[in-house]
């Protein structure tokens, strides 16, 4: 009943929402716990009503102060003791007043908690601390898509605060990342509470895209309807080139647009951040820099602008749009010269586990962006979700639905005839030696000597080459950039297909069938 009237007192809640309730009664109980729930799904509760009933001040670790001063202005609003503190503050009485116990609430950046000194935390332990959380835990893990080096630091509090249940918060967290957060906080035998992901509000849909001018007069166009309607809008970029660009051409047709990026001064960055909180810009076209702790609740579309380089990513930058519940719909659109930045996004790379990590979330991505079936099964299980229904019916997907068939006999032939030439070429020669073109370098090579030349005549050559993507993204060809020249040669995945293949009994090749 405590914690009803307290929810009650505070926040103005009667219920509780699922999960909530329970995590908080074993943050009580003393018990660390794990809590993975989708954006908007009311995490921060889990953390904020222990304080109160407990009558302990709790830690709540947050890696952007001003998400920080965003969470501790809206408890102070509610009557609730809090404040924030971080290394960059030169004021000592905060610091002061939280030692003696002082606030219900304290966040505080990582680099602030493991540098305050031990008898910072020995007076506090004496007035009581009733939990440290730990929010946007992912970016402990190497394996997340938000690794940052000053959470792996945070262990060492277990050492100083050892009775003081640990609760690490995130919205993404694959089955690899949940272990990696709980061994990183040595967490003992936590509770762990998986709410579903499913934004049964959002809509999900994936366009291939030809980069270049006209597309952009197109976005463009899309998102002055959805500003019309009254709608902020998110465009996620890959690069500030690409930032830049679309903000131009939405300023020059009238709308009212703001952007955000890494290379941006910060004090510029905040500055575009507070206006489209404030809805004086409609929209807001920006790097995957913009985005941690955007509780704007009433965006309405998030539009990627290239593909993302994971999932998770992908999942928590379009989470960011119809958190109020209302319909809204996130669009990805991609072009194929975007698969090539795999070996960009492995630079960022500090070891051979983290490269291949990148590569596997990309590759995953990758493969989101050309699947033919219900991408909202595709997410949910992804994150270790089972999706019973096939077919969610809020996807592009699901609404117009692509079929598949057996590409088994066209596989096997370009398959066979990169194999054949070589595998140092790009996708056009072989594609030209199946269409039986006796251009120079083919005769040359003498490649119209091949068993192959000619067989494909029937389909062109961008069929041919939308084939020949999809087979690189299922993992039967790989792309090696070297410079600007691509070549495509069969991976170990691919000469496995081509071993079992029989004219008669092979494993059908399920693909979607294309124009
Ligand atoms: P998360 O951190 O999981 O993204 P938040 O904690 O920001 O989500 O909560 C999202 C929204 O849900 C907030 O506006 C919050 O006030 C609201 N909320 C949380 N718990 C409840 C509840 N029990 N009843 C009604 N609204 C709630
Ligand atoms: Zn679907």
């Amino acid at each position: 009943m405590k914690m009803e009237s307290t929810l009650k007192e505070y926040f103005g809640f009667s219920t509780f929402r699922p999960y909530q309730k329970e995590i908080i009664e074993k943050i009580l109980e003393g018990k660390d716990s794990l809590v993975v729930m989708a954006t908007g799904s009311g995490k921060s509760l889990c953390y904020q009503v222990p304080p109160l009933i407990a009558n302990k001040t709790a830690i709540v670790i947050s890696p952007l102060i001003s998400l920080m001063q965003d969470q501790v202005m809206a408890l102070k609003q509610r009557g609730i003791k809090a404040e924030h503190l971080s290394t960059a503050q030169t004021n000592t009485s905060a610091q002061k007043n939280a030692e003696s116990g002082q606030y219900d609430i304290l966040y505080m950046t990582p680099e602030k908690a493991c540098f305050v000194p031990n008898s910072f935390w020995s007076s506090l332990l004496k007035t009581g601390i009733c939990l440290l959380a730990v929010d946007e835990a992912h970016c402990i893990s190497e394996w997340g898509h938000d690794f940052r080096v000053e959470y792996k630091q945070l262990y060492k509090l277990r050492d100083v605060l050892k009775n003081v249940p640990f609760v690490g918060l995130t919205a993404t967290a694959t089955e690899k990342v949940r272990k990696d957060i709980i061994d990183s906080l040595k967490m003992k035998d936590p509770h762990i509470a998986v709410g579903s992901f499913d934004r049964k509000n959002l809509y999900y849909g994936v366009k291939s895209i030809n980069r270049g001018p006209s597309f952009v007069d197109e976005l463009v166009a899309q998102i002055s309807k959805y500003v019309a309607n009254g709608g902020s809008t998110i465009v996620y970029c890959t690069t500030v080139k690409d930032v830049q660009e679309i903000t131009k051409s939405l300023c020059g047709a009238g709308l009212k647009a703001g952007m955000y990026h890494g290379q941006m001064a910060n004090k510029a960055r905040e500055e575009s951040h507070r206006s489209f909180i404030r809805d004086e810009v409609d929209v807001m076209v920006a790097t995957i820099a913009f985005g941690m702790g955007i509780d704007k609740p009433d965006i309405r579309h998030v539009i990627h602008y290239g593909c993302p380089k994971s999932l998770e990513s992908y999942y928590q930058e379009s989470g960011r749009c119809g958190r109020d519940g209302i319909a809204s719909d996130c669009w990805l659109y991609f072009s194929r010269g975007d698969f090539g930045k795999v070996e960009f996004y492995c630079g960022e790379a500090s070891s051979a586990i983290q490269k291949n990590a990148i590569r596997d979330s990309f590759m995953a991505a990758q493969r989101y962006c050309m699947q033919t079936t219900c991408r909202r099964k595709t997410l949910l299980e992804y994150f270790g979700e089972t999706y019973a229904s096939s077919k969610c019916g809020n996807c592009d997907n699901c609404t117009n639905s692509k079929e598949e068939s057996d590409m088994s006999r066209e596989a096997f032939l370009l398959m066979g005839c990169i194999q054949a030439c070589g595998g140092y070429w790009g996708l056009n020669l072989p594609i030209d030696v199946l269409r039986g073109s006796r251009a120079k370098k083919i005769t040359e090579n003498q490649f119209d000597n091949l068993p192959f030349h000619g067989l494909g005549k029937d389909f062109s050559v961008n069929w041919w080459k939308t084939l020949g993507f999809q087979l690189i993204s299922f993992g039967y060809l790989v792309e090696t950039v070297k410079d600007t020249y691509r070549t495509v040669s069969v991976s170990p995945e691919g000469a496995k297909f081509l071993r079992s293949c029989r004219p008669d009994h092979q494993p059908p090749l399920l693909l979607p069938i294309t124009s």
